[in-house]
């Protein structure tokens, strides 16, 4: 059965992911999108054979519609997943799920009422082969537990609108999430420390900023956040354990010896680095729609996200260890 897939927002990455879903997913293809943009959105359509719907509502509860992806305006996420819950069907809605922590509780609340997991958030690094990799080696017992994590998110160059929580907001979200997922315990504090500014920043962005996260088991893990590093995007992910350490890789570059140098390439950006993990991403989520069997980060992971986002705020403005006291998971998320 061919999956009908309707998209709201067909922005930069909406596009992405329509081009994706027609082009490499198997088992699915885009049969309606919306966006506020009437003419490039209908232009698109037309250019998909998909429908145009003037609203995201009206195109959710659309029969050309089973289910729906959600790539439109941060603030528009929340409206748009409830709604998709409303109306039975699966949402891959892309982070933020919503804009803070209550807004995010209120699609879990949506979710169990419901009865079932309809929502996976676009935490993409789940799907990437060397996460994968490095969650396996940490779990299969051949080194003792993890102690420490050493991580890096890198970004060559931010704009003047990229502020200082954004380094949070929209860089460091993907570590929160798969940081907890690759030990696979929650947090039970953070602290941020901001360095030396660079003097590539400008005044409205501290850059670079050292978040800290302590696991529940004690684990410690540094995460520095630098957008302006001006080299490349750079990933970096070592992991600490009793008797070895483990880390990623940069993805697979060719190396060059030449002019008495000896280099290999880094990722220009993050849709180079990730290209891969997006297609997978999306081709699980297709096939987990088919069989039934969620297995993609959840609003639960949202909602976990979001409260650690907004603590890591707090450490920020107080300067503080602050202390993150989670609820207990619902069982319909275990
Ligand atoms: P974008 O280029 O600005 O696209 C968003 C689109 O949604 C725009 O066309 C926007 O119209 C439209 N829109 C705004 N309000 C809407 C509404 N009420 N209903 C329908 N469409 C609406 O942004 P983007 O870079 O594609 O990002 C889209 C989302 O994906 C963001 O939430 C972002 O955080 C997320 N994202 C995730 C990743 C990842 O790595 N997972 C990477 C990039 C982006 P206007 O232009 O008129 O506002």
């Amino acid at each position: 059965m061919e999956i009908k897939v309707g998209v709201i927002g067909t922005g930069a990455i909406g596009i992405e992911h329509i081009h994706r879903i027609n082009g490499k997913t198997q088992g699915a293809r885009v049969t309606a999108v919306s966006d506020i943009n009437v003419d490039a959105a209908t232009a698109l359509a037309k250019s998909i054979d998909a429908e145009f719907f003037a609203t995201g509502e009206a195109l959710i509860a659309s029969d050309q519609v089973d289910v729906v992806v959600v790539t439109s305006w941060d603030p528009t996420h929340e409206q748009y997943v409830l709604e998709a819950i409303k109306h039975g069907k699966y949402v891959f809605c892309e982070k933020p799920l919503a804009m803070d922590s209550d807004g995010c509780r209120r699609i879990v609340d949506a979710e169990i009422a419901y009865g079932k997991k309809l929502v996976q958030v676009g935490f993409m690094r789940r799907y990437d082969r060397g996460y994968i990799e490095l969650k396996e080696a940490i779990h299969s017992g051949k080194y003792g537990e993890p102690l420490m994590l050493h991580c890096a998110h890198r970004n060559p160059s931010a704009d003047e609108n990229y502020t200082t929580p954004m380094a949070i907001s929209n860089t460091a979200i993907h570590e929160i999430d798969a940081l907890r997922w690759l030990v696979e315990e929650d947090y039970a504090s953070v602290q941020l420390l901001l360095p030396k500014k660079t003097r590539n920043s400008h005044k409205d962005l501290h850059d670079p900023q050292l978040l800290i996260f302590e696991t529940t088991s004690g684990i410690t893990i540094d995460l520095e956040v630098f957008v302006n590093c001006r080299f490349g995007y750079d990933i970096k992910c070592d992991v600490v354990c009793e008797e070895a350490e483990i880390g990623l890789t940069d993805p697979t570059y060719i190396r060059t010896k030449a002019e008495e140098r000896n280099y290999t390439a880094i990722s220009p950006d993050w849709q180079t680095r990730f290209l891969e993990a997006y297609d997978y991403e999306f081709q699980i989520w297709v096939q987990a729609i088919q069989e039934d069997k969620f297995t993609g980060p959840t609003a639960w992971d949202g909602y976990t996200a979001s409260i650690t986002m907004m603590a890591l705020h707090e450490a920020r403005e107080t300067g503080k260890k602050v202390n993150i006291a989670l609820e207990t998971c619902p069982d319909i998320y275990l």
